[in-house]
């Protein structure tokens, strides 16, 4: 993957329902050089969601195809439905902008074996019973899927380990504010190392 150093990649990650989609909107409105990395699904899109913003949605056959031709960086089957980064777009993306993964533990497994990749890694986490009530109140998913994602967080939160950072978050603001000051210490060390080189 050829890429500008000075550009960084920061994975999201999070049980499912910590608010990760709100913050990676945050982030993306307050630094205009992130991109929000756009995966590949399987799942069937929700009301609020655009083909080609949230997610390109695709079927379970092109999804297969796809990794048969080794278009993916990394991907993984999530609650029965299939979730991947492709190649193309990160490596389109990264020699003009810094990059914003929102994915889980297995996907941020399989891209940190690109060891030239600039990676920063931050898991999000939240109370279990606050998840819950946070998952109920999205109103996004039937209660099948709400009992799965709740069901997932004790597996999802056992590899906190992998990430670089673990922030709380408690509130959305104190959250936000933490991303902000790793971003900026990321960005500001990225850019003292490319200028001694
Ligand atoms: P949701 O169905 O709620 O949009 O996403 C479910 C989970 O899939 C979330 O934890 C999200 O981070 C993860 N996810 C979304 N896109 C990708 C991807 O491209 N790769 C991987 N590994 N996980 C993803």
């Amino acid at each position: 993957m050829q890429h500008d150093k000075e550009n960084i990649m920061v994975i999201l990650s999070s049980p499912s329902g910590v608010g990760k989609t709100t913050l990676t909107k945050k982030i993306q409105q307050k630094y205009k050089n992130f991109k929000i990395s756009v995966s590949h699904t399987t799942r069937t899109p929700r009301s609020n969601e655009v083909d080609g913003v949230d997610y390109h949605f695709v079927s379970k056959e092109k999804f297969k195809e796809l990794i048969s031709n080794g278009k993916f960086y990394e991907y993984a089957k999530i609650f029965e439905n299939y979730y991947g980064t492709l190649k193309s777009i990160v490596d389109e993306t990264i020699r003009e902008n810094d990059i914003l993964f929102d994915i889980d533990w297995q996907g941020t497994k399989q891209l940190s074996k690109f060891k030239n990749l600039n990676l920063i890694k931050i898991y999000l986490i939240t109370d279990k019973e606050e998840l819950k009530s946070r998952l109920i109140k999205r109103n996004q998913n039937t209660d099948e899927e709400v009992k799965k994602r709740f069901d997932s967080f004790d597996e999802d939160i056992k590899h906190w380990n992998d990430y670089d950072y673990i922030i709380i978050n408690q509130n959305l603001e104190n959250c936000f504010r933490q991303i902000e000051n790793i971003i900026e210490v990321n960005k500001t060390k990225n850019f003292s190392f490319q200028k001694t080189q």
